[in-house]
């Protein structure tokens, strides 16, 4: 049945747009009529949202996400990231069977889905990756997802080392499978996951590989000063350099983190088109340090939000991002800095912008899909006064979310999930994590 969002205040977070009172009209999945005269458009009967007292948003879009790392959430902390991956993350992703990534993707999408995520890049581990594929076809979002590619690296564990043959055979299996499914609300995305992991030769067959069919490429780049020195060591020069040379740059390339880049490579990124997401909770947590979002912008790179991991964030929160992100941008002084209708840009058009899928979602305009979230003003915390954009970066949180729609189908109503049963998602998370720490050899 169509669906009428009625009462609220409309965010529509186009390119200088003013938001105003009234109602989102859908119909067939898509946005058909928005504001005071939308209830008027209706053809038939409609089913209600009650948005009153609400901020109506555009989907926030999660531009990096590791689903396969939710279970992991606690097992490993205050560690820097070539010591977080190699010491937990690796050998943990490596005892991930199929039911404990299921219960892992679950988890993560309970906590996505009820904080507002709509569409999410999503990148896996080495096996199993149907499981998480089989969690984004059940709850309804609209993700790209593909996974991680390893053939080579010092402290990689066995179980996620691969042939390079098996690793590209593997990833086109799944893209043959996944891509496009749900009537093109899934997609593959090639993830090579670092370049201390990939050989070159891989990253070339890669990008052959993906641009062959037109999928995005998904990749880790300029996230550590520790990692930036062992890339130097062992190749001479920056990944984002490198990475360029064999292919990884242009409008299909999405590189999480960006914060070692220097000006330069902010403008070569830039020419080329090259998507950075900025990560601000997760480059805080493994010392990282802070991209430079305001100097991206400028050169002229399209910047998208990702809350990472929950085993380095702990969260998958993008309204804690978007604080986040605001808050660090006016730490050098510059209280100018990345106001709130510019954050709130980050996570919603130019997260779809870096996704490229902008003519699709990421603002609320007549004939874009039906990608919605209902955002409750009327708490404490959010009272009493302020524009609603200031309200929903500075001081909403997940728990406010209300309503969720993709794609026409509503997936949260009343802040209760409509395609997945939480209660019995965290237990079993709950039991598939002391199994896979046990199989990790980590407990105890
Ligand atoms: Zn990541």
């Amino acid at each position: 049945m169509d669906l009428l969002i009625e009462g609220g205040t409309i965010v529509p977070c186009t390119p200088g747009g003013e938001s105003f009172p009234g109602d989102v009209l859908v119909e067939d999945g898509a946005l058909r009529a928005l504001g005071p005269g939308a209830r008027e458009a209706r053809r038939g009967p409609v089913r209600v949202l009650d948005a009153r007292g609400c901020a109506v948003l555009p989907g926030l879009v999660h531009a990096h996400v590791h689903l396969c790392q939710t279970l992991f959430r606690g097992m490993a902390d205050d560690l820097p990231l070539l010591d977080w991956l190699r010491t937990r993350i690796w050998p943990l992703e490596a005892a991930h069977d199929p039911e404990s990534l299921r219960a892992s993707a679950d988890l993560g999408l309970v906590e996505l889905l009820k904080g507002g995520g709509t569409t999410l890049l999503d990148m896996g581990t080495v096996h199993h990756h149907d499981a998480v594929f089989e969690a984004l076809r059940d709850c309804g979002v609209r993700a790209f997802s593909g996974k991680a590619m390893m053939d080579v690296g010092a402290g990689v564990p066995r179980g996620l080392r691969e042939g390079l043959r098996a690793s590209l055979a593997t990833s086109d299996t799944l893209r043959a499978r996944w891509d496009e499914a749900e009537g093109g609300r899934l997609r593959y995305a090639f993830a090579p996951r670092f370049i201390l992991s990939c050989t070159k030769k891989l990253l070339q067959e890669t990008v052959s590989l993906a641009r062959a069919h037109g999928c995005l490429l998904h990749t880790h780049a300029a996230e550590h000063p520790g990692e930036r020195d062992a890339v130097r060591a062992l190749h001479g020069k920056d990944d984002v350099d490198a990475l360029a040379e064999l292919g990884l740059q242009g409008p299909d390339t999405i590189l999480a983190h960006g914060v070692q880049l220097t000006l330069a490579q902010m403008r070569a990124a830039a020419k080329a088109g090259t998507r950075v997401v900025h990560c601000p909770s997760a480059n805080l947590k493994l010392g990282s340090g802070v991209a430079r979002v305001s100097a991206l912008r400028k050169a002229g790179v399209v910047v998208g939000l990702g809350a990472d991991g929950a085993a380095c964030n702990n969260n998958l929160d993008l309204f804690v991002e978007l604080r986040h992100a605001a808050l660090l941008a006016k730490g050098g002084g510059n209280t100018r800095a990345l106001p709130a209708r510019e954050a709130l840009s980050l996570a919603t058009l130019d997260g779809a912008r870096a996704l490229g899928i902008d003519h699709l979602v990421g603002s609320l305009e007549p004939g874009k899909r039906a990608d919605v979230v209902v955002v409750d003003l009327t708490g404490a915390h959010t009272e009493p006064w302020g524009g609603p954009v200031e309200r929903v970066v500075y001081a909403a949180q997940a728990r406010d979310v209300k309503h969720v729609v993709v794609n026409g189908r509503v997936l949260v109503k009343d802040r209760a999930l409509t395609t997945m049963d939480e209660e019995r998602v965290v237990a079993r998370a709950r039991e598939e994590a002391v199994k896979v720490q046990a199989r990790a050899g980590l407990r105890g």
